[in-house]
């Protein structure tokens, strides 16, 4: 996490003259801080104790004051009121040649819980993790055509997870969304695969649980997990994480915070035309990306390929086939079937001209691939890379095309991140 080393290595350099919480405030670039209130300084503080607890655990306060900067007395308010709220707690005594024995901090891992919700078209998972994003139960529900329907059902898993794990105290409930979220108002813009417009699923979960719930767009869940969780190095200030299934969404790291354009609604590429007059798109809009390169996008060839062009209505009632799922088309073209090799074949092709719009763009270190399609790489990327090549050439030297480890449920692990980057470190993402 730069920022964050950054942060420390100024609070370090400058905190001992002036009012450190004033200095560590002034040196963040954060446009959304310009007004630095003594809150916002607190949060930051707060967010930086408990950052350090994290990557240092078991640390005594005494080393937490010496790492950070701060004063002694803050660490001590900070640290009571993290244990009050059971996101840290005191383990076994230190041991030190002489003077008191210090007792050591540690994050509540057995005790504290996140909840993460990933909603997608067909399925939704709900997930338990710790405060390191390790996964400790998991339900997956199909999610329900009507709106009203799926929070009704969706508030109440959530409670029965909740009472079923009374020992968990839970800190918060992310959920990422397969749509645009309103930056102000947190509710669900539209999202085009599911129908839905102007959704509000914050507030009713917020009721029914007691909890604080923060709602995303799977794509920005998404890059942000891959900032916070630095699984690719240190350093990354420029990423897109590109979330490839039903449509096609993007989430924007640019200079190191999450682009999200006037009312938080940037990101839909999956949504620019590639080809004009081309198919219509469920958003309205014709030849959009995602209409040639999601997962829709591979079924449909298929069924159109073995169907001799033509489409399942078109067959009339005499065809009752059920059309196949991704994961069919996936396992078809594994076993050697040339139709749905060809179908993916495309996908990758559509994959490569839509990712030049990102590469000759916005110029990112990395772009993160998330779906169920990277179980497929060996085969997308050679067509990918060759795409991207022909007609994005700087790419090349510029930006590194990588899949996201599928067992690590990038998009689970995304709704986890939006509550644990609300917490820890600095306040990149606010
Ligand atoms: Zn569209």
């Amino acid at each position: 996490m730069k920022l964050f080393k950054d942060i420390i290595r100024l609070s370090n350099k400058l905190i001992y003259n002036l009012n450190d919480d004033l200095l560590v405030m002034r040196k963040i670039d954060l446009t959304s801080f310009n007004v630095a209130t003594s809150e916002t300084a607190r949060n930051i503080n707060r967010r930086i104790v408990l950052d350090l607890i994290r990557t240092r655990q078991p640390v005594s306060r005494a080393d937490l004051a010496r790492l950070s900067g701060l004063q002694r007395s803050t660490i001590s308010v900070i640290t009571d009121q993290l244990v009050g709220e059971k996101w840290v707690t005191e383990g076994a005594f230190g041991h030190l040649p002489r003077g008191r024995k210090p007792r050591f901090l540690h994050l509540n891992v057995e005790r504290t819980g996140i909840i993460g919700i990933n909603v997608r078209p067909v399925e939704t998972k709900i997930a338990l993790a710790d405060l390191n994003a390790q996964f400790t139960a998991q339900e997956s529900f199909p999610t329900a055509a009507n709106a009203d329907d799926f929070i009704t059902d969706l508030n109440e898993r959530v409670a029965t997870l909740i009472r079923s794990h009374p020992q968990v105290f839970f800190e918060g409930i992310g959920v990422s969304v397969p749509g645009r979220v309103d930056l102000e108002s947190k509710r669900l813009v539209f999202a085009p695969n599911l129908g839905w417009r102007d959704v509000d699923f914050k507030t009713p979960l917020e009721k029914a649980t007691n909890l604080s719930v923060e709602i995303e767009n799977a794509a920005n869940a998404c890059a942000l997990a891959e900032i916070w969780f630095e699984q690719r190095g240190e350093g990354i200030r420029d990423l897109v994480a590109v979330t490839i299934s039903e449509g096609i969404g993007t989430g924007i790291i640019a200079n190191g915070q999450l682009m999200r354009g006037a009312k938080g609604v940037a990101g839909e590429f999956g949504h620019v035309s590639i080809k004009e007059n081309g198919e219509l798109c469920k958003c309205g809009n014709r030849g959009c990306w995602e209409v040639y390169a999601s997962n829709s996008a591979a079924i449909n060839q298929y069924v159109q390929a073995t169907s001799g062009g033509r489409t399942n209505k078109q067959n009339g009632s005499s065809d009752n086939r059920q059309p196949p799922t991704f994961k069919d088309i996936l396992r078809l073209a594994e076993q050697g079937d040339a139709k749905a090799a060809e179908a993916l074949d495309q996908m990758a092709y559509h994959l490569g001209i839509g990712l030049t719009m990102l590469t000759t763009g916005i110029a990112p270190q990395t772009i993160v691939l998330i779906g169920e399609v990277t179980q497929a790489w060996k085969r997308i990327y050679p067509i990918i890379k060759r795409v991207v090549a022909e007609r994005s050439p700087s790419a090349q030297t510029i930006t590194r095309i990588v899949p996201a480890e599928a067992a690590e449920q990038p998009r689970l692990r995304g709704s986890v991140a939006l509550i644990l980057q609300k917490h820890f470190g600095a306040p990149a993402f606010a």
